[in-house]
């Protein structure tokens, strides 16, 4: 897969047209049937599942990469795993999975299968959420971590109030008005994330030291640039001259 499929169609490269209308559709890898508003114009549709099977596979490794104990940190090496497309579903994990990372790290008592059960869950957000639900499935992330360190069920009083309150707070952040940007949505959910672990957990995090300058800016259509904080100067000064 060379790098201009990893941001369009991913069988042959083609700009994806996201419509108003669904329709049933037959996965071009698998041959599931899924319903879905999404599809190349050339007739392609690929699952959810198919979608992010080539940077899942790769995630166990690229976590054992991701040091450091800021969730910032951890979040730009987890966005580099091979096979990461410029958008789609397979991101929804990665946001709630650095901050809890970031969360055993700084000593904080987590259940055993917290890395499964960040995917598990998460995984279960369609692509498109965003546009389509009202509810960016990378801000949702930060609901998903959150349930996960304050053990919240349908039934739990506080802790199911704290996770749907983390969530909220994360779309606040992601909701910028600009078309989707799924690197810009996990950067703003990790620093709602950052804020509502200090908050309402106190648990704080120590600062990050990477750059959380955008990497994917040239293969983004969409990048909201100058209304995007992680657009990179040097992109500024080019874009401006
Ligand atoms: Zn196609
Ligand atoms: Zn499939």
């Amino acid at each position: 897969m060379n790098s201009q499929q990893t941001e369009h169609c991913i069988v042959c490269a083609t700009p994806l047209l996201y419509s108003n209308q669904v329709a049933n559709r037959v996965c071009f890898l698998c041959g599931k049937k899924e319903i879905s508003a999404i599809v190349c114009p050339e007739g392609h549709f690929i699952c959810n599942a198919c979608h992010g099977d080539s940077s899942l596979v790769n995630l166990p490794k690229q976590i054992e990469k991701a040091r450091g104990y800021s969730p910032e940190d951890i979040l730009e090496t987890l966005m580099q795993v091979p096979g990461l497309p410029m958008h789609g579903p397979e991101h929804h994990a990665l946001a709630g999975l650095a901050l809890l990372l970031a969360c055993e790290r700084n000593g904080v008592d987590l259940p055993d299968n917290y890395i499964d059960e960040v995917m598990r869950r998460s995984i279960q957000i369609p692509g498109g959420a965003c546009g389509y639900l009202g509810t960016c499935g990378g801000a949702v992330s930060l609901g998903i971590a959150v349930s996960i360190v304050t053990k919240a069920t349908p039934l739990t009083g506080l802790a199911r109030g704290m996770a749907n309150r983390a969530s909220a707070l994360a779309l606040l952040r992601c909701s910028d008005d600009q078309p989707r940007c799924c690197k810009r949505a996990l950067r703003r959910t990790v620093a709602a994330g950052r804020d509502f672990f200090k908050d309402e957990l106190g648990i704080a995090f120590p600062p990050p030291n990477a750059s959380q300058q955008c990497k994917d800016i040239s293969r983004n259509n969409e990048c909201a640039q100058d209304r995007c904080p992680y657009f990179r100067q040097i992109h500024r000064d080019r874009h401006n001259a």
